[in-house]
C-alpha cells in the first residue's frame, strides 16, 4: 500500500485538537478558538476540565502507535470508546460540528446533514461499478458525497486499494480491537467500511 502517511496525518490532527482542548482553562473560550464546532469544542474542554476524560489521550496514543506501524491508506475510525466519551454519537451536537471536528470535507457533510445520506447507497454502488479490480475503503462512520471525492482521498478518509491489501486492514482492525477494547456494539472490529468495486 502506498499511503504516504495520510492516515497518520489525519489521526494526528484529531489528537492535537483534543490535546489542545485538554489544556484550556476556560472551556467557553474554546468557542472562539474552534468556530467550526463551537458547542462541541466547549463541551469537550469542559469534560477535560472536570477530569472526566483522563483516559482518552492515553488510548489515542496507543491507537496512533498502531496506525503508524500499519501506515494504512485510510484513517481507521477513532477509538469508539473515545468517541463515546467525548460525545461524537450524542445528538446534542449538529452533524456539521461533529463532521468538522472529525475532518470531514464540506462537500460530503452537506448530503449527510441535509439529505440524511447516512450510509453507502445505490448512487455509491453505481459509481463503484465504473471502477474495476479495486476495493473501496472508507473510515467507518464517514459517508463521502462521491466515491471519487478528491478532498476525502487527500484527507485519508477514502481510498481504492488492491484486493490483496484488504487483509492488512483486517489485521489492523483486529489489533485495534484487542489493544483498545470497547463496548460500542456497531464498532466491534469495525474501523473501516470495505466494499468490492
Ligand atoms: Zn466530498
Amino acid at each position: 500500500m502506498t499511503s504516504k502517511g495520510v492516515a497518520v496525518t489525519s489521526f494526528l490532527r484529531i489528537l492535537s485538537l483534543l490535546k489542545d482542548l485538554s489544556s484550556i482553562d476556560d472551556p467557553s473560550s474554546a468557542r472562539t478558538t474552534y468556530p467550526a464546532f463551537p458547542s462541541f469544542a466547549e463541551h469537550i474542554a469542559k469534560l477535560f476540565s472536570e477530569d472526566r476524560l483522563f483516559d482518552v489521550l492515553p488510548r489515542l496514543a496507543i491507537q496512533l502507535g498502531i496506525i503508524r506501524r500499519y501506515d494504512p491508506p485510510v484513517r481507521p475510525a477513532m477509538d469508539p470508546y473515545v468517541s463515546t466519551q467525548i460525545g461524537v454519537f450524542s445528538k446534542n451536537f449538529s452533524d456539521w460540528e461533529i463532521g468538522s471536528f472529525l475532518g470531514y470535507p464540506d462537500c460530503c457533510m452537506r448530503p449527510y446533514a441535509e439529505e440524511l445520506r447516512y450510509s453507502l447507497d445505490e448512487e455509491h454502488v453505481r459509481e463503484l461499478k465504473q471502477v474495476k479490480g479495486r476495493i473501496f475503503v472508507t473510515t467507518a462512520g464517514f459517508i463521502p458525497h462521491s466515491v471519487f471525492c478528491k478532498e476525502s482521498h487527500l484527507r485519508g478518509l477514502i481510498a481504492f486499494i488492491a484486493r490483496e491489501d484488504v487483509e492488512r486492514l483486517r489485521l489492523l482492525e483486529n489489533e485495534l480491537s484487542s489493544a483498545l477494547p470497547h463496548l460500542h456494539p456497531e464498532y466491534q472490529r469495525h474501523y473501516y467500511e470495505i466494499r468490492n468495486a
